[in-house]
């Protein structure tokens, strides 16, 4: 496994943004390193879930107060202030043993910290994005 980490700025939560290629064959992009109170975690690329409006049918990301579309309101103001991470995201790629998880989170980390002390650098300068381009698949 082979992890590209692009350092954040900000003094945000969130530290920096990685790649990983799995044997040169297969890239995952938009891994996120993020900082807690308990240290250092890895968060798998995901996305918001959707749902349908009641009134148009078309669809809108979860716990949005009004439907994108026809205006409708989806959820009051005060659903919206209620905690529901866990059901407003999902992980769209993850390992599936705890063991392959705990590898990957060693590597990404171990090459975060290579990054860091490459950035106190002088002479550094940080790695272009990763764009991806629809036709790049050949
Ligand atoms: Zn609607």
């Amino acid at each position: 496994m082979r992890p590209s980490i692009r350092k954040t700025a900000g003094q945000n939560r969130l530290k920096a943004f990685c790649s990983i290629t799995l044997d040169d064959e297969f890239a995952i992009h938009e891994l996120r390193i993020l900082t807690s109170a308990r240290g250092l975690s890895i968060v798998m690329p995901d996305l918001r879930r959707r749902e349908r409006c009641s009134q148009c049918g078309r669809g809108n990301p979860v716990r949005v107060r009004f439907c994108n579309h026809c205006g409708l309101e989806l959820a009051s103001e005060e659903f919206l202030q209620r905690p529901h991470d866990d059901l407003i995201y999902f992980d769209i790629v993850h390992p599936l043993k705890m063991s392959v998880r705990q590898y990957m989170t060693n590597v990404i980390l171990e090459a975060y910290e290579q990054a860091l002390q490459l950035s106190q650098e002088p002479t550094y300068t940080p790695p272009e994005p990763i764009i991806i381009r629809r036709g790049d698949a050949a």
